[in-house]
């Protein structure tokens, strides 16, 4: 597999960083994670104005232009070789090493959660507040997120509800988390601790388009124990059906109708749009 590294194209076993990367030493970075479908990088632009966006925000210096760093993205793509994956682009703020690109396969979740919904339990570990290191900036610092992903996998769930500091709900570990209720989609808004996901974008238009209700409100967990249907979006998880939180059903316990229709609008949308590689 060819890794690109500072500006070239090099192999895996080739694509090492310093001991002393302000990565690894303290998490000092930012990320992205893009797929591409039928060799389309879906929503690049999106995902290069939110880590350009975030780099702002750490006073993170990226030494190419966004045009350089997206062609860079489709060099990659066309190097793996793949029609279908994921790519995962990251930069920190070095040792001299600012950054590199990855394009690899990707499976989340078991197919078999597509069809049947997905399990989630409420962690016990907060999301971060936004006046520590703001969940809307895609960080290296993911340990809280980690933390809470290995508490739902020890209790046999597939992910995990992440609350924010006033206990209202922020998303999942890796995904952002919408409900539906009487006929209307909701989602809490990015100042209730969530990242701003693109998948969550495309969501939301997808309800403009297909004039679903939707509307970004505060919510809790009563909130959702009481939804009517559940879903995640994520890049690699694209848009996946809930049907239990701690053990309570929701909604009917099987896929709804309103999610249903907006994970098919999503999968037409993914093989069919993107930046040609
Ligand atoms: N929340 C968190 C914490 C994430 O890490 C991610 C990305 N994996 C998401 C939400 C979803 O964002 P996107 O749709 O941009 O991938």
């Amino acid at each position: 597999m060819k890794i690109w590294l500072d500006g070239k194209l090099v192999e895996q076993e080739e694509a090492k960083t310093s001991v002393f990367d302000h990565g690894t030493l303290y998490g000092d970075g930012i990320f992205e994670g893009i797929r591409f479908y039928n060799k389309r990088v879906f929503r690049l632009e999106d995902h290069m104005d939110r880590l350009y966006n975030c780099a702002h925000y750490l006073l993170l210096d990226i030494p190419y232009t966004q045009e350089e760093l997206s062609n860079a993205v489709c060099e990659t793509v066309a190097a793996s070789g793949l029609n279908d994956g994921y790519i995962r682009l990251v930069g920190t703020r070095g040792a001299g090493e600012p950054g590199g690109i990855i394009a690899d396969k990707i499976s989340l979740y078991d197919p078999d959660v597509y069809e049947n919904g997905l399990a989630l339990i409420t962690s016990s570990v907060r999301r971060n507040r936004p006046d520590t290191v703001c969940p809307q900036v895609k960080s290296l610092n993911y340990l809280n997120n980690i933390l809470a992903k290995m508490e739902a996998v020890r209790q046999g769930a597939a992910e995990a509800l992440m609350l924010n500091d006033l206990g209202n709900v922020a998303e999942c570990t890796g995904d952002n988390i919408f409900i539906v209720k009487d006929g209307t989609v909701f989602t809490p808004p990015v100042t209730d601790g969530c990242l701003d996901g693109i998948t969550r974008r495309v969501v939301l238009e997808i309800c403009r388009e297909l004039q679903i209700p939707a509307q970004e409100k505060t919510m809790n967990r009563f909130t959702i124990t009481c939804a009517d249907e559940c879903f995640l979006t994520g890049t690699a998880a694209e848009c996946v059906p809930v049907t239990k939180l701690d053990g309570y059903q929701l909604g009917s316990g099987k896929i709804g109708p309103v999610t249903a229709r907006i994970l098919a609008r999503f999968q037409e949308l993914a093989q069919t749009t993107g930046t040609s590689c």
